[in-house]
């Protein structure tokens, strides 16, 4: 496995490979959500690349970026088991020198969700996996339902601009009581990792009602809401029953149905998803 940081590096790397390539775009500190994504490429791939970059116009200057967790040690070894033929660590740098001033854009399914709370927050993630697709040119690329407008978000880019790309979304992987890992979950302390599982709680309560039949959006909202009301320690943020294309809100249920949430619990921001249907 081959660690890389520069650009021409990689684009010469890039053209040793024979067969199909597979990238798994990630910001590090890694847990099983993340090997689960890099499983499934080495599985449907010949060539596995794998990216670690905390990308900082993804966050807003309010947010985390300093404090967000580092290991890349760790990250290699948990990595390097897995068959990976390379990893690209570029710099904050090399991917934004002096005087950058190119960025990609979806529009109005980035404003709900997420966007409504994070205003800037999908423009630096579409623009970081474009510069990653331009530069790593995979036929695969592989991302978490667990970030389910992200993925949504880049299914519609990688449409709009006709990159010859397929976008794998592997299912979100949990802790055993529920919790659904995250990078972020390691600033979760005692009382507050405690409560965390009350947001899968909330989810299979909406799900369980979905399965009995219910189809008003709002019930279910509703149904996610009480749960999460009966949490003291959880302080909601949205709740969301919404296409799972679109990500336009719902009345009436009817196709593939995406179940999201984000909830505050002391100063960890945690967010989680359903798909129903
Ligand atoms: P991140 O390092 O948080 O940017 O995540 C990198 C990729 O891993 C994204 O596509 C995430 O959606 C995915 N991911 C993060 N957590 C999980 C999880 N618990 N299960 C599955 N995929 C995940």
């Amino acid at each position: 496995m081959r660690t890389i940081i520069g650009l021409d590096e990689l684009r010469a790397a890039r053209l040793s490979f024979n067969g199909t390539v597979g990238l798994v775009p990630t910001m590090g500190y890694l847990h099983e959500g993340h090997l689960s994504l890099i499983r499934r490429a080495k599985a449907e791939c010949d060539n596995v690349v794998v990216t670690i970059f905390v990308n900082p116009t993804q966050f807003a200057p309010t947010e985390d970026l300093s404090k967000y967790p580092r290991d890349l040690e760790r990250d290699l070894s948990l990595i390097e088991p897995l068959g990976v033929d390379l990893v690209w660590n570029p710099t904050p740098e090399i991917m934004y020198p002096t005087g950058y001033q190119t960025w990609v854009e979806v529009e109005a399914m980035t404003r709900p969700l997420e966007g409504s709370m994070r205003p800037t927050h999908f423009k630096g993630v579409t623009t970081v996996v474009a510069k990653l697709f331009n530069t790593v040119q995979p036929h695969k690329a592989y991302f978490g339902q667990k970030d389910a407008q992200q993925a949504a978000v880049i299914r519609q880019m990688t449409r709009d601009l006709n990159f010859p790309i397929e976008i794998i979304v592997c299912p979100t992987v949990r802790e055993a009581d529920g919790l659904a890992m995250s990078s972020r979950n390691k600033y979760l302390e005692g009382k507050d990792r405690a409560a965390a599982p009350v947001l899968f709680r909330a989810l299979s309560a909406a799900k369980t009602v979905y399965e009995g039949g219910e189809r008003d959006a709002e019930t279910l909202r509703r149904k996610m809401k009480e749960v999460l009301d009966g949490e003291p320690r959880a302080q909601t943020q949205y709740v969301s029953c919404a296409d799972y294309d679109t990500l336009e809100e719902l009345d009436v249920i009817k196709g593939k149905t995406l179940l999201s949430m984000a909830v505050l619990l002391g100063k960890t921001r945690l967010i989680d998803n359903f798909v129903l249907g």
